[in-house]
Protein backbone atom coordinates (compact mmCIF):
# COMPACT_ATOMS: atom_id res chain seq x y z
CA UNK A 1 0.00 0.00 0.00
CA UNK A 2 1.02 3.38 -0.78
CA UNK A 3 0.69 5.95 1.61
CA UNK A 4 0.26 10.07 0.40
CA UNK A 5 4.32 10.11 1.85
CA UNK A 6 5.62 7.96 -0.68
CA UNK A 7 3.55 8.75 -4.11
CA UNK A 8 5.48 10.69 -6.49
CA UNK A 9 5.11 14.04 -6.22
CA UNK A 10 2.56 15.31 -8.43
CA UNK A 11 3.31 18.75 -10.64
CA UNK A 12 1.60 21.51 -9.03
CA UNK A 13 -0.41 23.57 -11.47
CA UNK A 14 -0.59 27.34 -12.44
CA UNK A 15 -2.90 29.17 -10.33
CA UNK A 16 -6.42 30.78 -11.59
CA UNK A 17 -5.71 33.64 -13.64
CA UNK A 18 -8.90 34.90 -14.19
CA UNK A 19 -9.72 37.16 -11.23
CA UNK A 20 -10.03 41.13 -10.55
CA UNK A 21 -9.73 41.05 -6.41
CA UNK A 22 -8.61 39.29 -3.82
CA UNK A 23 -8.77 39.03 -0.16
CA UNK A 24 -6.41 37.77 2.65
CA UNK A 25 -7.63 36.71 5.66
CA UNK A 26 -5.23 35.56 8.15
CA UNK A 27 -4.27 36.10 12.16
CA UNK A 28 -1.07 38.05 12.55
CA UNK A 29 1.36 40.19 11.19
CA UNK A 30 3.60 38.32 9.01
CA UNK A 31 2.01 35.67 8.26
CA UNK A 32 1.19 36.85 4.58
CA UNK A 33 5.36 38.09 4.50
CA UNK A 34 6.25 34.31 5.58
CA UNK A 35 3.83 33.18 3.01
CA UNK A 36 2.65 34.47 0.24
CA UNK A 37 4.30 37.78 -0.79
CA UNK A 38 5.65 37.22 -3.86
CA UNK A 39 3.02 35.95 -5.53
CA UNK A 40 1.02 39.30 -4.34
CA UNK A 41 3.30 40.91 -5.79
CA UNK A 42 2.80 39.30 -9.07
CA UNK A 43 -0.50 39.96 -8.85
CA UNK A 44 -0.52 43.40 -7.86
CA UNK A 45 1.81 43.88 -10.85
CA UNK A 46 -0.83 42.84 -13.31
CA UNK A 47 -3.26 45.27 -12.20
CA UNK A 48 -5.41 43.09 -9.54
CA UNK A 49 -6.75 44.19 -6.43
CA UNK A 50 -5.50 42.75 -2.95
CA UNK A 51 -6.48 43.29 0.56
CA UNK A 52 -5.43 41.93 3.34
CA UNK A 53 -7.75 41.23 6.59
CA UNK A 54 -5.71 40.47 9.69
CA UNK A 55 -7.53 38.54 12.52
CA UNK A 56 -4.97 40.18 14.98
CA UNK A 57 -2.26 43.07 15.59
CA UNK A 58 0.10 40.00 16.52
CA UNK A 59 0.31 42.13 20.37
CA UNK A 60 1.55 38.34 21.68
CA UNK A 61 4.43 37.85 19.41
CA UNK A 62 7.10 39.69 21.07
CA UNK A 63 8.27 38.56 24.45
CA UNK A 64 10.04 41.48 25.32
CA UNK A 65 7.43 44.02 24.14
CA UNK A 66 4.17 44.35 26.33
CA UNK A 67 0.94 44.00 24.04
CA UNK A 68 -0.02 47.60 24.51
CA UNK A 69 3.22 48.60 22.75
CA UNK A 70 3.75 45.71 20.64
CA UNK A 71 -0.14 46.07 19.03
CA UNK A 72 0.05 48.96 17.39
CA UNK A 73 3.59 48.74 16.15
CA UNK A 74 3.17 45.49 14.24
CA UNK A 75 0.38 46.62 12.89
CA UNK A 76 2.48 49.85 11.28
CA UNK A 77 4.96 47.30 10.14
CA UNK A 78 2.28 45.37 8.38
CA UNK A 79 1.06 47.97 6.68
CA UNK A 80 4.35 49.26 5.17
CA UNK A 81 4.94 45.37 4.38
CA UNK A 82 1.74 45.24 2.52
CA UNK A 83 2.35 48.64 0.75
CA UNK A 84 5.85 46.95 -0.55
CA UNK A 85 3.87 44.26 -2.26
CA UNK A 86 1.33 46.59 -3.95
CA UNK A 87 -1.57 46.44 -0.73
CA UNK A 88 -2.74 49.26 0.20
CA UNK A 89 -5.93 48.18 1.82
CA UNK A 90 -5.12 46.46 5.75
CA UNK A 91 -7.91 46.00 7.52
CA UNK A 92 -7.56 44.56 11.37
CA UNK A 93 -10.54 42.36 13.45
CA UNK A 94 -9.03 42.56 16.75
CA UNK A 95 -9.29 39.37 17.70
CA UNK A 96 -6.85 38.51 20.44
CA UNK A 97 -3.14 37.43 19.80
CA UNK A 98 -2.79 33.44 21.14
CA UNK A 99 -6.45 32.91 21.67
CA UNK A 100 -8.42 32.97 18.78
CA UNK A 101 -11.25 30.70 18.98
CA UNK A 102 -12.77 29.38 15.89
CA UNK A 103 -16.48 29.55 15.83
CA UNK A 104 -19.46 31.56 14.74
CA UNK A 105 -17.87 34.88 15.85
CA UNK A 106 -14.86 34.50 14.00
CA UNK A 107 -16.48 33.09 11.17
CA UNK A 108 -19.13 36.11 10.83
CA UNK A 109 -15.98 38.57 11.42
CA UNK A 110 -14.71 37.04 7.97
CA UNK A 111 -17.71 36.68 6.53
CA UNK A 112 -18.38 40.47 7.14
CA UNK A 113 -14.80 41.60 5.46
CA UNK A 114 -15.74 39.24 2.28
CA UNK A 115 -18.73 41.07 1.79
CA UNK A 116 -17.40 44.45 2.08
CA UNK A 117 -14.54 43.46 -0.45
CA UNK A 118 -16.01 41.40 -2.57
CA UNK A 119 -12.93 38.66 -3.75
CA UNK A 120 -13.18 36.15 -6.51
CA UNK A 121 -10.05 35.00 -4.79
CA UNK A 122 -9.52 33.86 -1.15
CA UNK A 123 -6.42 33.58 0.68
CA UNK A 124 -5.30 32.33 3.95
CA UNK A 125 -2.83 30.41 6.00
CA UNK A 126 -2.09 26.61 6.52
CA UNK A 127 -5.19 25.92 8.55
CA UNK A 128 -3.89 21.69 9.24
CA UNK A 129 -1.73 20.76 12.66
CA UNK A 130 0.95 20.69 11.03
CA UNK A 131 3.74 22.71 8.58
CA UNK A 132 4.21 18.66 7.18
CA UNK A 133 6.14 16.33 9.22
CA UNK A 134 6.68 16.86 13.15
CA UNK A 135 6.21 20.74 12.48
CA UNK A 136 3.14 21.63 14.75
CA UNK A 137 1.37 24.77 13.39
CA UNK A 138 -0.04 26.95 15.80
CA UNK A 139 -3.88 27.42 17.14
CA UNK A 140 -4.52 30.98 15.80
CA UNK A 141 -3.33 29.24 12.31
CA UNK A 142 -5.92 26.75 12.51
CA UNK A 143 -8.70 28.78 13.67
CA UNK A 144 -8.52 31.42 10.94
CA UNK A 145 -7.30 28.80 8.31
CA UNK A 146 -10.62 26.95 8.50
CA UNK A 147 -13.19 30.23 9.24
CA UNK A 148 -12.19 31.21 6.30
CA UNK A 149 -12.41 28.28 4.39
CA UNK A 150 -15.76 28.24 6.22
CA UNK A 151 -16.83 31.94 5.63
CA UNK A 152 -16.10 31.38 1.93
CA UNK A 153 -19.76 29.87 2.03
CA UNK A 154 -20.82 31.75 4.83
CA UNK A 155 -20.65 35.15 3.09
CA UNK A 156 -22.68 34.29 0.43
CA UNK A 157 -25.78 33.13 2.97
CA UNK A 158 -27.99 35.61 3.69
CA UNK A 159 -29.98 33.73 6.86
CA UNK A 160 -26.55 32.69 8.78
CA UNK A 161 -25.50 36.22 9.84
CA UNK A 162 -28.61 38.19 8.93
CA UNK A 163 -27.43 40.79 11.13
CA UNK A 164 -24.26 41.77 8.29
CA UNK A 165 -27.31 42.27 5.71
CA UNK A 166 -28.92 44.78 8.37
CA UNK A 167 -25.37 46.49 8.58
CA UNK A 168 -25.34 46.94 5.10
CA UNK A 169 -23.48 44.24 4.05
CA UNK A 170 -25.39 41.96 1.02
CA UNK A 171 -24.52 38.72 0.23
CA UNK A 172 -21.53 37.90 -1.80
CA UNK A 173 -21.40 34.33 -3.27
CA UNK A 174 -18.60 35.37 -5.87
CA UNK A 175 -15.71 33.65 -4.03
CA UNK A 176 -14.23 31.00 -6.46
CA UNK A 177 -11.02 29.50 -5.00
CA UNK A 178 -9.58 29.64 -1.52
CA UNK A 179 -5.80 29.56 -1.75
CA UNK A 180 -4.13 28.09 1.29
CA UNK A 181 -0.51 29.29 1.66
CA UNK A 182 1.89 26.89 3.68
CA UNK A 183 -0.11 24.08 3.08
CA UNK A 184 1.65 20.64 3.07
CA UNK A 185 -0.69 19.66 0.44
CA UNK A 186 0.17 22.39 -2.66
CA UNK A 187 -1.90 22.08 -5.43
CA UNK A 188 -1.11 24.48 -7.60
CA UNK A 189 2.07 27.27 -7.47
CA UNK A 190 2.76 31.01 -8.56
CA UNK A 191 6.53 31.73 -10.30
CA UNK A 192 7.98 33.75 -7.55
CA UNK A 193 10.90 35.32 -9.87
CA UNK A 194 9.71 38.19 -10.21
CA UNK A 195 7.98 39.36 -6.96
CA UNK A 196 10.97 37.76 -4.97
CA UNK A 197 12.93 40.90 -3.98
CA UNK A 198 9.64 42.27 -2.92
CA UNK A 199 8.37 39.85 -0.67
CA UNK A 200 12.21 39.81 1.18
CA UNK A 201 11.57 43.35 1.81
CA UNK A 202 8.03 43.44 2.61
CA UNK A 203 9.07 40.65 5.21
CA UNK A 204 12.52 42.74 6.64
CA UNK A 205 9.32 45.30 7.38
CA UNK A 206 8.75 42.57 10.08
CA UNK A 207 12.20 44.22 11.81
CA UNK A 208 10.89 44.70 15.33
CA UNK A 209 9.29 41.06 15.13
CA UNK A 210 12.69 39.64 13.47
CA UNK A 211 15.03 41.47 15.43
CA UNK A 212 13.36 39.58 18.43
CA UNK A 213 13.65 36.18 16.86
CA UNK A 214 16.92 35.73 15.55
CA UNK A 215 20.48 37.45 16.14
CA UNK A 216 21.43 36.82 11.98
CA UNK A 217 21.45 40.26 9.86
CA UNK A 218 17.37 40.51 8.72
CA UNK A 219 18.20 41.19 5.25
CA UNK A 220 19.99 37.59 5.60
CA UNK A 221 17.55 35.45 7.08
CA UNK A 222 14.74 37.09 4.87
CA UNK A 223 16.41 36.25 1.76
CA UNK A 224 17.78 33.04 2.57
CA UNK A 225 14.41 31.70 4.44
CA UNK A 226 11.86 32.91 1.57
CA UNK A 227 14.28 31.60 -0.66
CA UNK A 228 14.70 28.20 0.53
CA UNK A 229 11.12 28.18 0.75
CA UNK A 230 10.64 29.21 -3.11
CA UNK A 231 13.36 26.81 -4.68
CA UNK A 232 11.55 23.75 -2.39
CA UNK A 233 8.84 23.70 -4.63
CA UNK A 234 10.76 24.07 -7.66
CA UNK A 235 11.03 20.14 -8.47
CA UNK A 236 7.33 20.27 -8.82
CA UNK A 237 6.90 23.44 -10.72
CA UNK A 238 8.68 22.81 -13.95
CA UNK A 239 11.88 23.54 -12.08
CA UNK A 240 10.57 27.39 -11.72
CA UNK A 241 11.18 28.51 -8.23
CA UNK A 242 7.73 29.13 -6.89
CA UNK A 243 4.91 29.95 -4.04
CA UNK A 244 2.78 27.10 -3.13
CA UNK A 245 -0.87 27.00 -2.53
CA UNK A 246 -3.78 24.31 -2.01
CA UNK A 247 -6.16 25.80 -3.69
CA UNK A 248 -10.10 25.19 -2.91
CA UNK A 249 -12.60 25.41 -5.61
CA UNK A 250 -15.97 26.40 -5.02
ZN1 LIG B 1 1.17 33.68 12.43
Amino acid sequence: MITPEEEPLAQLKPMPEDWQRALAVVAHPDDLEYGCAAAIANWTDAGREVAYALVTRGEAGIDTLAPEECGPLREREQRTGAAVVGVETVEFMDHRDGVIEYGPALRRDIAAAIRRHRPELLITLNYQDTWGGLYWNTPDHVAVGRATLDAAADAGNRWIFPELAEQGLEPWGGVRWVAVAGSARPTHAVDARPGIDRAVRSLLEHRTYIEALTDEDPETYCRSFLTRNIEASADRFGKVPAVPFEVFSR
